[in-house]
């Protein structure tokens, strides 16, 4: 394998203390030398040692790729004249997801893909070296199991949610859908898929639907995360740490007893901006959780209802001007924290043995994603080693 050393990155965020300074371990004027898929070295570009091939970032910042913990990428179909009516003040009653579930249906597989394809490319483009993505645009067996399948062919990270809405085909019979959702359409999902995931929430699931149907997940070996709290207070968010799930996403509106079981478990609190945004919701309070010690992750919830952006560098500025947070919380809720999320160690930090993911961009600092929004600040990505964008 070909080494390669990328330096003369002004500065460099490598979220490893022992590394750098500050709270991201920050490295000034910093080089990373990469061989194969890994960092085998960090530190000042002046001790780098020889390798065999060379890259000058010329003064450009680094920091890891992004981790976007939470999409939802298998879909067909557009939502733009919904969109267009909730910004202009209309009622809009098209269906929502049941739209988009119908255009999924019907959508070839090669459609799928291509779809899938084009957002994962999208969002590298934006630094993003991770991705995990669902299913919940099928909700018949056949069509989650093909959503799964056509995931993994893009990312490790993929998703089982048959329970994101009741089918419209079990309406009239809710129970008979979770049936369903934790049997035969988990027995053929489950090979697939890595997460089991639920919405809970007024109108989808309720607690006791959810608690059945990530056990019965966690039993065939996947492991839960819950879109828990995003729409009112509800138990999705206790649920999801009583169960040990890796991740509560959303978490926009929560009593103190939930931010207090965040705080005393291992579920991540994931953060979505680009729902709240799109929807002209109430922002989640990330100051509050990161001050009561809770483990935050950013990520896009790109879909094409109610957050269709895959730049985690906008939900950094969102996050940075409505949500609280500062701009090393931010980046590093959108690196390490979606890391947490998916209880990934070899990604979200730039360290001797972990994964080569870096992005450089077209700054001094890694501030400039929140002090310069909108911008495409970023200039070149490392995935696992290898030259993408
Ligand atoms: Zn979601």
């Amino acid at each position: 394998m070909a080494t390669t050393v990328i330096t003369n990155i002004s500065s460099l965020v490598t979220n490893d203390l022992s590394l750098g300074e500050g709270p991201l371990g920050t490295v000034q004027d910093a080089a990373v030398v990469i061989d194969g898929d890994r960092v085998v070295w960090v530190g000042t570009s002046s001790k780098a040692p020889a390798t065999d091939n060379r890259v000058d970032a010329e003064g450009r910042a680094g920091l890891p790729g992004f981790v976007d913990s939470h999409s939802h990428l298998v879909f067909a179909g557009d939502r733009t004249a919904e969109f267009n009516a909730r910004m202009s003040g209309r009622s809009y009653s098209a269906g929502g997801i049941r739209t988009t579930v119908a255009a999924t249906r019907a959508a070839t597989d090669e459609a799928l893909d291509a779809n899938v394809r084009r957002y994962v490319r999208e969002a590298l483009r934006q630094g993003t070296t991770v991705l995990e993505t669902k299913s919940g645009y099928g909700l018949t067996v056949e069509d989650e199991a093909r959503a799964l399948r056509i995931a993994a062919a893009h990312t490790d990270e993929v998703t089982y949610l048959g329970a994101h809405i009741v089918s419209p085909d079990y309406a009239d019979d809710p129970a008979a859908y979770v049936d369903l959702v934790t049997g035969p359409m988990l027995d053929a999902c489950a090979p697939h898929a890595r997460w089991v995931d639920v919405f809970c929430e007024q109108g989808a699931f309720d607690g006791d639907q959810a608690r059945t149907i990530l056990k019965a997940g966690a039993a065939r070996g996947l492991t839960p995360r819950v879109h828990a709290n995003q729409l009112s207070y509800g138990p999705g968010v206790q649920l999801a740490v009583e169960l040990g799930a890796a991740s509560a996403d959303h978490c926009t509106h929560l009593t103190d007893a939930d931010v207090d079981a965040l705080a005393s478990g291992t579920t991540v609190a994931t953060l979505l901006p680009g729902a709240e945004f799109s929807t002209r919701a109430q922002w989640p309070d990330a100051r509050r959780l990161l001050d009561a010690g809770v483990t935050v992750a950013l990520s896009t919830d790109c879909n094409p209802g109610s957050s269709f952006t895959s730049s985690m560098p906008f939900c950094i500025a969102l996050a940075v001007r409505d949500m609280g947070m500062t701009p090393d919380e931010a980046v590093r809720s959108a690196t390490a924290g979606g890391a947490a999320a998916l209880r990934r160690t070899d990604v979200g930090r730039i360290a001797p043995g972990a994964r080569a993911d870096l992005t450089l961009l077209d700054a001094p600092s890694h501030v400039h994603l929140a002090y310069r929004p909108g911008v495409p600040l970023v200039s070149a990505v490392w995935r696992a080693g290898v030259r993408e964008a």
